[in-house]
């Protein structure tokens, strides 16, 4: 394998098995997005991979060489293994200018590669802050600095941790985008840490849900989004509804309607997670009576979007505030528009079959 490979790769610190089992392989030009919450291993792989953290159990290979492999002698250095970092905090050196930051990791250290790192920089239309010191840098600036020093010595491998995590909103986008022409062009091999599903769908041309330090889905970032392998990956991209539920005559019941249990045996016990962006809200009036419904609560303009909470089936107001059992069926609803819908009245719902999944009762 000519990029990068992790196999059974396992990493425990004291007791905790931060990463178990791990099989990757990316190639070169290949952007691969570890997705996951908090905590799921995702940085343990990646300080792996660099060489910062002592391999374990398993194997390691760039560029088709072992760098590190459990039980072996010797490992590759982190400075040999051709491997460019990008962190949350950018971790500039304080006293180097950006130009000297930028030269860093180039042939003739800080002396050396002026014209490589003065070109990369103008390619930014960053040429008038060469001079400049990190602290006289905003954080945007600050991280684009940091993504041409690990980026101009041409490493085989680009890793980078959550690193917009830090930037504001809009910046975070302009940030990104940058990001990704950069990498685009590099042919290095790419592996970026992330917790957002909308980053990972932005950048990745694959996505390697963790959770628990295990892979739990391995596909294109369409794929991971139509079909999500657990109710924990679904849950990555957006809040959903969920039910539990019985298939019967190959269909769940939810207070949402009917939804299609493929593949599920009559009197399976299935969990039913419907997204709140695949919820309809029609006139009664326009839907045969048998369709089901809901009472809408409150309507929130989110700007394109509109957040509307209901309760199923007509329940009123007034039996809401009665008890906790109600409480716990609030359905969220994210429609587009929205505008002409009314809190307090009665709707009927559909659900999109493509935004509806089914998964057995307790899975993920
Ligand atoms: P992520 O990047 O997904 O947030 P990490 O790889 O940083 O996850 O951490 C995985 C787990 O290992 C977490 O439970 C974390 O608290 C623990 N952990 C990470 N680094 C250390 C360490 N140096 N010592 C002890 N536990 C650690």
């Amino acid at each position: 394998m000519s990029g990068l490979a992790f196999e059974g790769v396992s990493h425990r610190y004291g007791s905790l098995l931060a990463v178990d089992s791990v099989e990757l392989a990316v190639r070169p030009g290949e952007t691969v997005c570890l997705l996951g919450p908090s905590g799921c291993g995702k940085s343990t792989l990646l300080r792996l991979a660099a060489g910062l953290e002592e391999l374990q159990t398993g194997r390691i290979e760039i560029g088709g060489r072992a760098v590190a492999a459990a039980g072996a002698r010797s490992r590759v250095p982190p400075e040999e293994r051709s491997v460019g970092l990008v962190f949350q905090d950018y971790a500039l050196f304080p006293h180097l200018t950006v130009l000297e930051n930028i030269r860093y990791g180039l042939p003739g250290g800080r002396s050396g590669g002026k014209d490589r790192a003065r070109r990369a920089l103008a390619e930014l239309g960053m040429s008038d802050l060469a001079e400049r010191y990190p602290h006289a840098l905003s954080g945007g600036q600050q991280q684009r600095v940091a993504l041409l020093r690990a980026l101009v010595p041409r490493p085989r491998v680009m890793l980078l941790d959550e690193p917009f995590s830090t930037l504001d909103e809009h910046l975070r986008h302009e940030v990104r985008m940058e990001t990704m022409n950069l990498l685009a062009g590099s042919g290095a091999v790419t592996v970026l840490v992330t917790h957002d599903a909308e980053e990972a769908m932005l950048l990745g041309d694959r996505i390697v849900v963790m959770q628990a330090g295990r892979i739990v889905q391995d596909a294109s970032p369409g794929e991971v989004y139509a079909r999500p392998s657990n109710l924990f990956t679904a849950r990555l991209f957006g809040p959903l509804n969920l039910f539990e539920g019985t298939v019967r005559g190959g269909l769940v019941e939810t207070p949402l309607g009917p939804v299609e249990a493929v593949g599920f045996a009559d009197s399976s016990r299935v969990s039913v997670a419907v997204r709140a962006d695949g919820i309809e809200l029609v006139s009664t009036a326009s839907v045969p009576t048998d369709c089901a419904r809901v009472r809408v609560r409150s309507v929130r303009r989110l700007g394109a979007w509109t957040l509307v909470l209901m309760t199923p089936g007509d329940v009123t107001r007034e039996a809401l505030g009665a008890g906790e059992a109600l409480r716990e069926t609030v359905l969220e609803a994210r429609v587009p528009g929205g505008a002409e819908l009314i809190a307090g009245d009665v709707y009927a719902v559909r659900t999109r079959p493509e935004k509806a999944f089914v998964f057995a009762a307790g899975s993920g």
